[in-house]
């Protein structure tokens, strides 16, 4: 027996038990079913073990791959989901066997007797349609963009099934091995622990290993041109934060606080990090913020930031958000959609607490309050309705925690979350089972907290704002001084420098953004001349009439440490005072797109709008504008140079042609935007005719995906 194979026995077993818990968890039921049924024993299968090997072939974006399971046998047979694959093989314990196959479910009928371990070993090929994205690998791409091209996957939503047979429920969890083989000049990462690099002539293969069983959509792997930087936490576990070659100055501000952030939640938690490593690793054009694959989250790389941009927006809450869920959703799984809160509220919840013990700033109230309007505004759903929207389960979600932690203590709820996490690792559990872990471990009914935060429609504001005003006694002040104001509009509105005087960070930046326009012109002064950069940005964001006395000030702020002040600064003093409007765009520095983002595009479009720049000038400022509508640059940057051209009516062919391609980017957001704005392109009747010669030249897939956003109305 080698070494080898002591290592898979000890992973099956510690699988088995992980299953065992659960089944004996279930016994009552199962229990009683038997009995009133009196129906013969029925075994499902079991999926023990997954090795996947993929080779993904960058020319007519394919994957190419085998997987083995192990598995146990049942009564039935064993289903696969598995989108439009060609197979070349289907053995199981080496031979072949009968399937089905639909293009869809891959079907293996039932073999040898109930309890057999079984080995499936299936060969491969499939175009996926989703799932897996070779992004940029046109040279054009490249040489605009250094952080291209890549491949990444994206399996929740989009389902795994599309490039490896595997399977969408949830609940069949499985010690899944990958490897990957490619160009040896790229890293590849997937998830687990990187065991082995096999040279050959042109390319690796990088074997990963993982030795707890998980959800087939938590898979993942990703393909560039990467640098690392390696981080341990307190208790051991090694972390790697990935970037792109061209940003490593960005790493310090991208991963600010990683460290601290994985540290506390496990400390916070209360139980081990349950897997053998973390990753982290920016994409292109990823379709969310953030994926919390199994110890590999990949995220966007519009968080990858400077340190004048992290002030805008930086990843600090996505990256403690994703290092949550590899507890809340990785370790255990929701049943179905109406657990989702166990995912997502949990994650939100535990991202704003890790937040509030490394930023400080009274961090986790002064967002619920924050969060609270936004909910109390939103239409009321609950939090176990299936289908509710992304603020009910992420931000009611959050809420429903915190309002559990009140009304339980400290202690008490830490016990339980431990309790819960414990007894249902690697497996999955529903909001009711989570529950009565936590009234069985508090001996506390929890009828009442079910029925305001989970089963109600209606957001409980007062119930909420009590809760905070418990907790931060400036919010509580807020409140009181918004009851009153409510009362006496003109005395309350006079109180406010008084109230700004006592007034920390948070509070300050909330009276800043409720009250600006009417606060008078010296309490406005001190909110555009505050010490905090939020407050400072708050206020100029709120700057309609502009005072004379304001000028200076705002010219002070086109050099701010943030990039959205000086692009706000840059607007408001070119529109105000046309006869300086050079000496502002020399003033600010941009940077490129790429760490500016909109402060770059507003910047071109203002030069290009300003007297006294030469016409060589300007024919380069619009020349780089309109390159930025192509598929290299970041799809935020596309659209809004998009709009840009569209207001300047600057449409170049290549512009229209990048905007017909936009219409089937796998973004969602930025797709829809792109077709709004083709259909009223299209109503033109100088561009109808263009765009009809134009989509032409798209690949037939793409005409028959634009060709309805071209018709007339
Ligand atoms: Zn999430």
């Amino acid at each position: 027996m080698s070494l080898y194979r002591i290592a898979l026995q000890v992973r099956y077993f510690g699988k088995l038990y992980h299953k065992t818990k659960a089944l004996l968890q279930k016994q009552t039921i199962t229990f009683c079913i038997a009995l009133c049924l009196c129906v013969a024993s029925w075994a499902q299968q079991d999926v023990l073990s997954g090795d996947i090997y993929v080779r993904p072939e960058v020319q007519d974006k394919t994957i190419v791959g085998e997987v083995t399971y192990t598995y146990i046998t049942g009564n039935d047979s064993l289903r696969l989901d598995a989108h439009n694959m060609i197979f070349s093989k289907v053995h199981v314990n080496g031979k072949k066997t009968a399937y089905a196959y639909d293009t869809r479910f891959l079907r293996i009928p039932p073999m040898g007797a109930v309890g057999d371990t079984l080995e499936l070993s299936i060969s491969y090929r499939v175009q996926p349609k989703q799932t897996v994205y070779f992004v940029g690998w046109e040279e054009e791409a490249q040489t605009r963009n250094p952080r291209l091209p890549q491949i990444w996957t994206q399996g929740q939503g989009k389902y795994t099934s599309h490039w490896v047979p595997s399977f969408d429920r949830m609940s069949e969890k499985v010690v899944f091995d990958l490897s990957i083989a490619f160009d040896a000049k790229y890293t590849v990462v997937a998830n687990g622990k990187l065991k082995q690099v096999e040279e050959k002539d042109s390319y690796k293969i990088w074997h990963f290993d993982m030795q707890k069983p998980m959800s087939s959509y938590l898979l993942a792997f990703a393909i560039g041109d990467y640098g690392v930087q390696e981080l341990t936490s307190k208790s051991g576990i090694p972390i790697r934060n990935y970037f792109t070659k061209v940003d490593s100055l960005k790493v310090e501000p991208t991963y600010r606080h990683t460290q601290a952030i994985f540290d506390f939640l496990e400390t916070e938690i209360g139980v081990p990090y349950p897997w053998q490593n973390y990753k982290q690793l920016p994409v292109h054009d990823f379709l969310y913020a953030g994926m919390e694959n199994t110890g590999a989250t990949l995220f966007s790389d519009r968080y990858m930031v400077d340190s004048v941009a992290f002030n805008d927006e930086n990843y600090v809450n996505v990256n403690a958000h994703e290092m949550a869920h590899q507890w809340f959703g990785n370790l255990v799984t929701e049943v179905g959609a109406k657990d989702h809160w166990l995912h997502e509220g949990f994650a939100t919840y535990y991202a704003y607490l890790a937040q509030d013990a490394i930023l400080g700033k009274r961090f986790l109230t002064w967002k619920l309050y924050e969060t609270a309007r936004q909910l109390r505004e939103g239409k009321g759903q609950a939090l176990l309705d299936p289908k509710a929207s992304s603020l009910t389960f992420y931000e009611k979600g959050a809420w429903a925690l915190f309002a559990l932690r009140e009304s339980l203590g400290d202690v008490h709820f830490k016990r339980g979350i431990k309790k819960f996490l414990t007894e249902y690792a690697y497996t999955n559990v529903t909001v009711a089972q989570f529950m009565t872990v936590m009234e069985t471990v508090t001996g506390q009914s929890l009828t009442d907290f079910k029925s305001i935060w989970l089963k109600n429609e209606s957001f409980p504001y007062q119930v909420a704002m009590e809760l905070l005003a418990k907790r931060n006694s400036e919010i509580q002040s807020l409140l009181n001084w918004n009851q009153n104001k409510s009362k006496d509009t003109v005395s309350g509105i006079a109180s406010l420098p008084k109230v700004w005087k006592k007034a920390t960070t948070p509070l300050k930046k909330e009276l800043t953004q409720a009250y600006f326009p009417q606060m008078e012109v010296d309490l406005q002064t001190l909110a555009l001349q505050d010490d905090d950069l939020q407050v400072r940005k708050t206020a100029l964001s709120h700057l309609k009439e502009f005072q004379l006395e304001f000028n200076p000030i705002v010219e002070n702020m086109l050099t701010e440490k943030s990039y959205a002040i000086r692009e706000m600064a840059l607007f408001a003093l070119w529109s105000h005072f046309p006869e300086n409007r050079l000496d502002y765009l020399k003033k600010v520095t941009t940077g490129t797109v790429f760490e500016s983002g909109s402060l770059r595009l507003g910047w071109l479009v203002l030069a290009l709008m300003t007297e006294g720049i030469s016409p060589d000038k300007q024919r380069e400022y619009y020349l780089e504008l309109t390159q930025y509508t192509g598929s290299a640059y970041p799809f935020e940057i596309r659209l809004q140079t998009f709009y840009y051209l569209h207001n300047l009516k600057g449409w170049q062919d290549r512009n229209l042609f990048d905007l017909l391609q936009a219409c089937t980017h796998p973004v969602w957001r930025f797709r829809e935007q792109s077709r709004e704005l083709l259909k009223a392109l299209a109503q033109q009747p100088e561009m109808a005719p263009r765009l009809q010669i134009l989509s032409s030249r798209l690949t037939e897939k793409e005409r028959k995906i634009v060709e309805p956003y071209l018709k007339k109305e």
